[in-house]
């Protein structure tokens, strides 16, 4: 069997959260903030003799993103019409950046089971979103609310030479767009939104053969399904002796295969030109490093110091750094004085099974960070076995009171009052002449029953390491 080794580059779009679109006024929104068409002016409806003036918002949300992928920021670049006809297009064209665009020369690292690797970053332009088509009861429908909204677009080299690499790609590159604020990585809303190049080739050779393109991949699920079937298809064919042919495919969700659309275009159906209408964009050296300077910590570096400043695994590290929100209540959690390990286990435990079962986001969850610190600190000091800290989690969850408030109000602290313990411990050994003879007969294992007795006649709430500790000494005074 011959082996084929799939080549892949990504194009993403993300819609930047700036408060006005990209060449007028309008305000940016989605479709659940506005009716239809009520969000527009004559320069994103393209009326004649109007002028479009670039966002200044966008382009520095743009520079975040460009920065964080470590590109080099243009000092010059050109805005373009790309010209086309749609329905969703009221101009005709759409004005992006071509051959200079806003950044270029860039790389993510992803972590795979392979260990780490650098995918390239070809480029980051701007540009314009279209209007939305609605195909409804047999006729299309176009909201232009859409139109004009910044579009940022970032092409990825074709490094990516497996399905995981695709999706490690796709998923550091949305959480860095949602730590940087200017993408909320919402995928069904499409504010996101993935295009996969996908070509396959000999294991080993370096050629790029004939890709296609799949187009509109809208979650990861859908991207990873598209590409898996097209490798799957294209090796096929190789392997059959024919040719690949070069095309734009849309991805079919139920029947799960790639469809095609139309003929790939090449770059000049496209009739690119210099936007007529915008001066070259130029961007001083002053303003990149002002913005460089208001970039926050991102993933990759949060994951890292976790691992160095709270000794955390990389595989927990992981899990709280993916989102900035989880980061950020980590740490607000522990400046409450809960020890990162454990507050990390209640966190990527319980917080993370109740947000899962009740569909809750960690902004709408009533736990406040400082409560899961108070809680972990509950245990850590013996006021509270595991057991009874569970008790008291599920009524954290339940009302959002403090864990110190819950545990008085229902008596749940831990016994740890060795006087009291003694007593109890007394009574289980009277109560049990046999398992006890036994013991002291040498049958060690005998020991957890009683421990389980005392354990029992508190209903849960003694410590457990002491009632061991208390119980042994206690039968062992017996011996002599
Ligand atoms: P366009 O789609 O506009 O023609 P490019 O030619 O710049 O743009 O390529 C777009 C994407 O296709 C990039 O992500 C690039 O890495 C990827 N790509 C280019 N050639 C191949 C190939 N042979 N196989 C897979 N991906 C490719
Ligand atoms: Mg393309
Ligand atoms: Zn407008």
């Amino acid at each position: 069997m011959t082996l084929y080794e799939p080549v892949i580059g990504l194009e993403v779009h993300a819609e930047l959260l700036t408060q006005s679109k990209m060449f007028c006024g309008c305000a940016v929104v989605d479709s659940t903030q506005a009716e239809p068409n009520t969000v527009t002016c004559p320069v994103c409806t393209a009326m004649p003799g109007v002028l479009p003036v670039v966002n200044r918002r966008a382009v520095e949300f743009a520079m975040m993103a460009a920065l964080a992928l470590h590109c080099e920021i243009r000092p010059q670049n050109v805005f373009a019409r790309k010209n086309y006809f749609y329905p969703d297009l009221p101009k005709g064209y759409q004005i992006s950046q071509y051959e200079l665009p806003l950044a270029v020369n860039g790389y993510l690292d992803i972590e795979s089971a392979a260990g780490r690797k650098r995918v390239g970053v070809r480029r980051v332009h701007l540009e314009e979103d279209t209007g939305k088509l609605y195909h409804i009861a047999g006729a299309s429908l176009v909201d232009y609310n859409r139109s004009g909204v910044p579009l940022m677009e970032i092409v990825s080299e074709p490094d990516l030479h497996s399905v995981e690499d695709v999706r490690l790609y796709a998923e550091g590159l949305r959480a860095i767009l949602r730590y940087l604020g200017v993408n909320n990585g919402d995928m069904e809303k499409g504010v996101i939104r993935f295009e996969a190049n996908i070509s396959v080739r000999l294991a080993g050779s370096d050629r790029l053969n004939t890709r296609t393109e799949v187009k509109n991949l809208n979650s990861f699920r859908a991207l990873v399904r598209a590409a898996e079937y097209e490798i799957a298809r294209q090796s096929a064919l190789l392997a059959r002796g024919e040719a690949v042919v070069q095309q734009t495919l849309g991805w079919d969700e139920a029947g799960g295969q790639t469809v095609a659309r139309r003929g790939k275009e090449e770059a000049n159906d496209y009739r690119y030109f210099p936007e007529p209408d915008l001066p070259p964009l130029a961007v001083s050296r002053d303003w990149v490093e002002g913005i460089r300077a208001q970039l926050p910590e991102l993933p990759e570096a949060k994951r890292q110091r976790f691992e160095r400043e709270f000794g955390l695994s990389s595989y927990d590290a992981d899990l709280l750094t993916r989102e900035r929100a989880v980061a950020e209540y980590f740490e607000q959690a522990l400046a409450a004085g809960g020890e990162p390990k454990a507050v990390a286990n209640w966190m990527l435990g319980e917080l993370f099974r109740v947000m899962k079962e009740q569909n809750l986001t960690l902004e709408q969850i009533k736990i406040a960070p400082a409560h899961i610190g108070q809680l972990a600190a509950l245990v850590a000091d013996g006021t509270l076995s595991s057991t009874l800290a569970k008790e008291v989690f599920a009524e954290m969850v339940s009302g959002g009171a403090p864990p110190a408030a819950i545990v008085q109000a229902r008596g749940l602290a831990q016994i740890s009052d060795a006087g009291r313990l003694r007593e109890v411990i007394h009574q289980v050994i009277a109560d049990n002449p046999k398992p006890v003879a036994d013991y002291l007969g040498g049958k060690d294992g005998v020991l957890k029953f009683l421990i389980g007795q005392a354990m029992r006649a508190t209903r849960g709430k003694a410590n457990p390491q002491l009632v061991g500790e208390l119980m042994r000494a206690a039968l062992d005074a017996r011996r002599s």
